[in-house]
């Protein structure tokens, strides 16, 4: 399909539109900087694996394999989180290897139908949760043939549903896969979104317009919110009806007509960014899992059970570098897998819980002011995850004997930073429920923002 059928449209009239406008007309230099992000992206996944691993005297600038590593976990991750709250999905729908790749083989692939299972709305939760475990098990930040193994193999796997099923789609992002998700919460933040003016869309009536190619299949008549639309600038000026806009980044949480969303987006939010990703970040330094681990080596030996103390995995299971001594054992791995979801379970757990008694103070439909609350959690999502993963940007960066002491007096300027924007989000959302109500909610949560910061604290501060 063209994506031109806007030639007739009037002038865009603010900066911003005139931005998708450009967008729109230069489809091609678009695609241009996706398969240039493509060919760094294999380069950068795949030579690695071709080198002898690091050695105690390599450093970012002069070993490829760092160089790598720092890239893709220590800069693009946590910058491509962050980018979700100030531009929205244009990562997707600019720069994305994976996205790019999976509407180009989709364009040439078969063309069928989407299948009822890949429209269920939990895979983005359970491919997260997936994803982070696994990559926790085979040392994915550490080791290339894990990053290629993990990221390689999910790209194969987008390359291969695009094959499969729509025609120039991207079925992958829209439905499978494991950061979708995650990107749909952060970008309801985000103050840059596709506006449709429903009255225009309607005003235009049945004048000829050729249709856009919206890759991630987005309704785009009945679009309120930039979650699922990837900002590719397609559909700008459409039936005079759709420009880019700014809005306030608060606008869609604080919002009285939040739009209902799927309980799995709430459970990816509370379970999967507040719960798996802080479980897979804190384990290495935590005394907990070294205690719990020790005792179950016990009571193993005690009960003359010896295999789990083996580590002969191979490294696509669990990690395994006997020459850099970094073996996991079965123990290891069964106890990693353990800690991770006992964290979920529990911290997310305790969120939902005061999250379910400040749904009551508010007036009306508990189920809805649930929904609607816990959205004010997401800056404090973004926060931590974004720290979890700079984490690893710290460390190599001291490595390089990069003085370090402003770290934690940032880290912790950012995570109160996002309790304040959450706090203020939920103080917005109460604006038509009086003082009190607003007041109760804000106490109630307290509890879960404890939780949450506490759990940062222990992994920077304590442990
Ligand atoms: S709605 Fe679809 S075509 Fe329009 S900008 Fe978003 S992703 Fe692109």
């Amino acid at each position: 399909m063209s994506d031109c059928s806007h030639i007739q449209s009037p002038p865009p009239s603010t900066s911003i539109a005139v931005w998708g406008h450009w967008m729109r007309d230069h489809g091609s230099a678009i695609r241009c900087i996706q398969w240039v992000v493509v060919v760094v992206y294999l380069f950068l996944i795949i030579v690695p694996v071709c080198l002898p691993l690091p050695d105690d005297q390599a450093r970012i600038l002069n070993n490829l394999t760092l160089f790598a590593q720092f890239l893709f976990w220590g800069i693009w991750w946590p910058f491509v989180l962050v980018s979700m709250l100030l531009i929205g999905r244009s990562w997707c729908g600019v720069f994305c290897p994976e996205g790019a790749l999976s509407e180009w083989a989709s364009q040439h692939g078969r063309g069928g139908a989407i299948p009822r299972w890949a429209k269920w709305n939990g895979w983005p939760f359970v491919a997260f949760c997936l994803t982070t475990i696994y990559g926790q098990l085979v040392s994915v930040y550490q080791y290339p043939k894990a990053a290629l193994l993990v990221l390689g193999g999910s790209t194969l796997v987008a390359m291969a549903i695009g094959l499969m099923y729509g025609k120039g789609k991207r079925v992958w992002c829209r439905h499978l896969c494991p950061v979708s998700g995650v990107f749909r919460l952060l970008s309801r933040l985000s103050p840059v979104y596709m506006e449709v003016d429903r009255s225009q869309w309607q005003a235009h009536g049945k004048q000829r317009v050729i249709p856009i190619n919206c890759a991630p299949l987005v309704d785009i008549r009945r679009m309120q919110r930039p979650s699922d639309c990837h900002l590719c600038g397609r559909c700008a000026g459409h039936r005079n009806a759709v420009e880019l806009a700014w809005r306030h980044p608060n606008a869609e949480i604080t919002s009285p007509q939040t739009e209902s969303h799927s309980v799995w987006d709430l459970i990816l939010l509370v379970y999967g960014l507040l719960g798996v990703a802080i479980g897979a970040f804190q384990w290495t330094a935590s005394p907990w899992f070294i205690m719990a681990k020790q005792t179950m080596a016990e009571w193993l030996i005690d009960h003359d059970i010896l295999w789990p103390l083996d580590d002969n995995a191979p490294w696509w299971i669990l990690t395994h570098y006997p020459e850099h001594n970094d073996t996991f054992t079965w123990l290891d791995g069964g106890m990693i897998v353990v800690y991770i979801l006992t964290m979920a379970v529990v911290l997310g757990s305790w969120v939902i819980l005061w999250l379910a008694a400040a749904a009551r103070t508010h007036i009306g439909t508990w189920g809805h002011q649930l929904h609607r609350m816990a959205n004010t959690l997401i800056p404090l999502a973004a926060c931590g995850v974004f720290l979890g993963l700079s984490a690893l940007t710290a460390s190599l960066l001291k490595t390089e004997g990069l003085p370090m002491l402003w770290l934690n007096p940032t880290r912790a300027t950012l995570l109160v930073l996002a309790t304040l924007w959450s706090a203020w989000l939920l103080w917005q959302q109460g604006k038509a429920q009086g003082l009190l109500r607003r007041g109760a909610a804000i106490l109630l949560l307290m509890p879960a923002w404890a939780g949450i910061i506490g759990s940062w604290v222990l992994l920077f501060w304590i442990w």
